[in-house]
């Protein structure tokens, strides 16, 4: 981190914000020019307070030479994280696809549709049980008895679950669950992704509707600062001015990542579009631009969906993504 202080600063005023500086730890290295002083901060500076530096009346500017997420950071780890759910990998060479009903509606649906998932070759079961909706007055999921249908389609199938939490209060009902989802809502409740950082379990961690990428590893270093090394990002299509979809997929944002964080990424084209029809082409893409994985909404019959119909395809249409998927991963070396 470097900060420019204003032109003709007295020595004094600049000697002074050096010492301040290092008595908070912070290593400095001066250098005068003709106009200006510029302090460059040396060693870890994830602590440092870029505001309250900035707006002291001797500073011009402040800026991050180094990125602020450190433990997500690919310089310092560069080798690609793999999360393993006993044996159902993410990461690295290994590709996977996350499938389910938005909501869990009974069991008969969630576990109908996960034998379909199984037989197509999906490798995880999602389901909603704790349901984040815009309207209070919308289905919000079946709740404790959503989990445990989910566990009785895990139990049916062998196929390890992935489920959103909404709430610290309800920790203790996922402790059967593989996989916890933090929803888009919730990628910055910096409590829950705290608690998250110490519960052991992989943690999918969706984009916020309108965060920055760099905002989204800061959440994911919530969770890894705590211990837990899991995290598997989920871009999830972020708000934009186009309203043919339902959000946009930044699908650049996986080769971005790629660049600057080892940790999975998985692609969710069903809340990104919103639109059934799409979903086939945009998971094609997912596999080519170097995802690590596909999250997709599956329902036995989507025209009677509780909760995200519209973009819900059905177990046959699941069964020729997974066709494709396949035949794509075989190109990019990945194992599905
Ligand atoms: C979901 O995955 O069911 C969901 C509500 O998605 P998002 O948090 O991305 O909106
Ligand atoms: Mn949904």
């Amino acid at each position: 981190m470097i900060i420019v202080c204003k032109p003709l600063v007295s020595e004094e005023k600049i000697d002074g914000l050096i010492s301040l500086l290092n008595e908070q730890g912070i290593q400095t290295h001066k250098s005068t020019g003709l106009m200006s002083t510029v302090i460059g901060l040396v060693g870890d500076t994830s602590k440092v307070d870029i505001e309250s530096l900035e707006a002291l009346d001797i500073t011009d500017k402040v800026r991050r030479v180094s990125e602020p997420y450190k433990l997500a950071n690919r310089k310092f780890h560069n080798e690609p994280t793999v999360v393993d759910v006993n044996g159902a990998k993410i990461g690295g060479k290994y590709f996977s696809i996350i499938a389910g009903p938005c909501s869990v509606e009974s069991e008969e649906q969630v576990v109908s549709c996960a034998k379909a998932i199984k037989a197509a070759g999906g490798t995880f079961l999602r389901g909603g049980a704790f349901k984040p909706r815009t309207s209070p007055y919308v289905f919000r999921g079946l709740k404790e008895k959503g989990l445990e249908l989910l566990l009785i389609a895990k139990q049916e199938t062998g196929l390890p679950i992935v489920t959103e939490i909404m709430s610290l209060e309800h920790m203790h009902l996922f402790d059967d669950v593989d996989v916890i989802q933090v929803g888009a809502r919730n990628m910055q409740n910096f409590e829950l992704l705290s608690e998250l950082g110490k519960c052991g379990k992989p943690i999918l961690l969706k984009r916020g509707l309108a965060n920055t990428i760099e905002e989204w590893l800061m959440s994911a270093e919530y969770i890894m600062s705590g211990g837990n090394a899991d995290v598997i990002l989920c871009e999830r299509g972020i708000r934009t001015f186009e309203t043919a979809t339902r959000n946009t997929l930044d699908i650049s944002a996986v080769p971005v990542l790629r660049q600057i964080t080892h940790l999975p990424i998985v692609i969710d084209p069903s809340h990104a579009t919103g639109k059934s029809a799409l979903i086939h082409p945009l998971c094609k893409a997912s596999v080519a631009v170097g995802g690590d994985g596909l999250m997709i909404e599956v329902h036995p019959q989507p025209e009677k969906a509780l909760c995200d119909g519209a973009q819900s395809i059905t177990p046959q249409q699941f069964a020729s993504i997974v066709d494709d998927v396949r035949a794509l991963c075989n190109i990019e070396n990945k194992i599905l």
